[in-house]
This record gives structure tokens, C-alpha cells and sequence, in this order.
């Protein structure tokens, strides 16, 4: 992986080879990203910045294509070791050390780094099984640490969701963290940094990884999934910065415009005209109750995108097209007075409807309550 491969993140990236240039790579470090955020591909082209051979100094990139780049692409190079949460499997009935799941970790990042913990677990078959960093990790940790790095500059162990970890694996890494072994950089990735134990937090430099903008989950999904802009727009959305969600769900998410079924039904809501209300619950009803969720979500993140909107168009950039001329005259009908009650509307809705409530009922009676809120924005 290339730092390339990864969208934007630019300034966390430019911090990452700045410490590499100048030499000052701190031995332990905490990615600390949300769920489906760029936190463990950013350590794996940290990785591979640190050890590729092709490069020249100052690059801002590794090259891709020495023997170091491409052992790393492929997770078969020696100096790069991971330390992951595992269970007992059916392929793996005891002793589930990291060591055994190599095989599954490789396809598992090949599909995408993005992915989080629960589809780790049914990637490798868990089932219901709960999956930690086991005790017996610990041990191996120490075995591995005591080898010189065999061919790079840095021995690099990856340690994933150290939340994740037993007591004993704390401890073993703690000792670690304490007394470094020379060039071996330990890269912790968490999801939960407030789960870790405040002595693992007080011995790692941390490196906060935003997550990723609604604009750079809609160019990943168009450029490496080909999904069409208006959906790549839509799924974004719903998936509040997690990239894996949104990669996961392109599919599923029907070929159905949120935004377009939205805008319908606000001015529907409005006009207050019962034919027209009853016209378009029938639609709602047809999409199906997974799909109406989606709608619901969707409409509360718009409706939140109206409300800042109104109060300073600057907090809402990049609108698409689409929706920028709806967002801008509904404006005048969501303010602080009413935006309170039609987010709880939406909400009670999304309530009803994921309870098996009739949705169409739901529908028209939501319609009918967000009708007379939006006729007291003023
Ligand atoms: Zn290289």
C-alpha cells in the first residue's frame, strides 16, 4: 500500500514522511481512527515508506516496485508483523495466535483496509465467537521482537485494536513500550483509544486519523467501484466518514435517489394536500423496509445540511448540484425554531419503522406532523 493508494489524508501523510525524512520515527505510535477511517492503511504505507529501498530520500512516496514495496504489498515481508484480535475457528480449533491467521489477514485487506473488527471476525468464520488479543499472543510477541530485523531498516509490528487486548498481552506490551527493542517501531491502530490502559497511552506518540469527508468516500467508490456519482453521493452519506460501510453497502443500497424521494416529500409535507400524501406513502411503501431506514437517515442528515445551511451557507461546502438549489430555498423553512421537532420526527419514524410499524401509516403521519412543523419555521 502507497499513500497514494489512500484518499486525501494530506497533512496526516505529510506529518508520516516528515518524521521518516528528518529521522525522527518515534518507536511507538497509536493511529487512533473511527471505524472504517484510513487508520490501518495509513500504518501499512507508513510500513512501507519506512522500508522501501527504491526511493530517494525526499520522496513522497514509496516506489511500489523494489523487493521491500512488494513483500510488503503482499504482507510476506519478514519484517512485518501483525498482532491481531482472534478466536477459535473451525479451520483453527486452539491455539489462535495471530501466526495462524496470515493467510485470512492477507485476502481480508486485500478486499480493503477498511474493513472493521465484526468483519474480521466473519471473515476468519468466529461465528457469535467473541474475539481478543489472547495471552498466548504475548508470548510470541517477545519471541518475535528478540530476532534482529532480518532484511529492512526497521523491524515494524502492526498491532490491531489493542482495545482488543487480554491483561497479559497489555503487559507484555507494555514491558515492550517501556524498554524498545533498537529499530523495531511498533504501530498500535485503535478504534477505542479510550479503552486503553492510560500507562499503553503515556508511552505512544498519537496520531489522530480523521475520518474520511462525504467527498472522498463518494471519488473512492466512483474511481475503484465505478458506482455512478449520484449513488456514490448517497451511500457517503449514510456512511458518515467509514469508508469500509460505504464500500460494503454500495450494493445493497437500491437504485433508488434519496435526495430526489426527499425533496418530493418535503414540498408534499408542506402543501399539506392528503391525495398527494397518500400518493407518495404508496412509493414509500414499495421501497422495501430496508430501504426505507436508508431514506430515513438520509433524510435527517439533509434536513441537518438544510438547518446549517440557513444558519451560514460556509458550513455546508461542496453540495452537489443536485441538491444545492433545494438546500438553499428550503432554508427558509427549517430554523432553529422547528429543526428540533422535524429531526425528531424523522427519528421516531426510522423507531416505527425498524419495530415492523406499518410503514405506510408511519409515512403519512409523519408527513402530516413535518407539514405543520415547516409551516412554523417563522
Ligand atoms: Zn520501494
Amino acid at each position: 500500500m502507497t499513500f497514494a493508494d489512500i484518499p486525501n489524508q494530506t497533512d496526516l501523510k505529510q506529518v508520516l514522511r516528515h518524521s521518516v525524512q528528518r529521522g525522527h520515527v518515534a518507536h511507538a505510535q497509536l493511529f487512533r481512527g473511527a471505524e472504517g477511517s484510513a487508520a490501518l492503511a495509513l500504518t501499512l504505507a507508513y510500513a512501507q515508506y519506512l522500508n522501501c529501498e527504491g526511493r530517494a530520500a525526499d520522496a513522497d512516496d514509496s516506489c511500489g516496485h523494489c523487493p521491500a514495496c512488494l513483500k510488503i504489498k503482499k504482507l510476506a515481508h519478514p519484517d512485518l508483523n501483525f498482532i491481531l484480535p482472534t478466536t477459535t475457528t473451525k479451520a483453527v480449533p486452539k491455539d489462535a495466535t495471530s501466526g495462524r491467521f496470515m493467510a485470512d489477514w492477507r485476502t481480508f485487506l486485500a478486499e480493503s483496509p477498511y474493513q472493521g473488527f465484526n468483519d474480521w471476525m466473519q471473515h476468519i468464520g468466529a461465528e457469535n465467537k467473541q474475539g481478543s488479543i489472547s495471552k498466548e499472543e504475548a508470548g510470541q510477541l517477545l519471541k518475535l521482537v528478540s530476532l534482529k530485523a532480518f532484511e529492512a531498516a526497521y523491524k515494524i509490528v502492526i498491532l490491531w485494536l489493542p482495545e482488543l487486548m487480554h491483561p497479559a498481552a497489555a503487559n507484555a506490551v507494555l514491558k515492550l513500550l517501556e524498554e524498545p527493542p533498537p529499530t523495531t517501531v511498533f504501530l498500535l491502530v485503535t478504534n477505542e483509544p479510550e479503552r486503553l490502559l492510560p500507562t499503553i497511552l503515556s508511552r505512544v506518540q498519537s496520531v489522530v486519523v480523521r475520518p474520511f469527508s462525504e467527498d472522498d468516500i463518494t471519488n473512492y467508490l466512483t474511481a475503484h467501484y465505478h458506482v455512478p456519482e449520484v449513488k456514490a453521493r448517497q451511500v457517503a452519506q449514510l456512511a458518515e466518514g467509514n469508508l469500509g460501510a460505504a464500500i460494503a453497502s454500495r450494493e445493497q443500497s437500491a437504485d433508488h435517489d434519496y435526495a430526489d424521494f426527499f425533496i418530493k416529500w418535503m414540498r408534499k409535507c408542506y402543501g399539506l394536500k392528503m391525495s398527494d400524501v397518500l400518493a407518495l406513502a404508496d412509493e414509500f411503501q414499495k421501497m422495501g423496509r430496508e430501504n426505507q431506514k436508508e431514506q430515513l437517515s438520509f433524510s435527517l442528515g439533509l434536513l441537518r445540511k438544510v438547518l446549517l445551511y440557513g444558519l451560514d451557507p460556509q458550513l455546508v461546502p461542496h453540495l452537489p448540484s443536485g441538491e444545492q438549489q433545494f438546500v438553499q430555498g428550503f432554508s427558509k423553512f427549517v430554523t432553529v425554531r422547528n429543526a428540533d421537532q422535524l429531526t425528531e420526527e424523522l427519528n421516531t419514524a426510522h423507531y416505527h419503522i425498524e419495530r415492523n410499524a406499518n410503514p405506510r401509516m408511519v409515512f403519512v403521519d409523519a408527513s402530516l406532523r413535518m407539514g405543520q412543523q415547516l409551516r412554523q419555521a417563522q
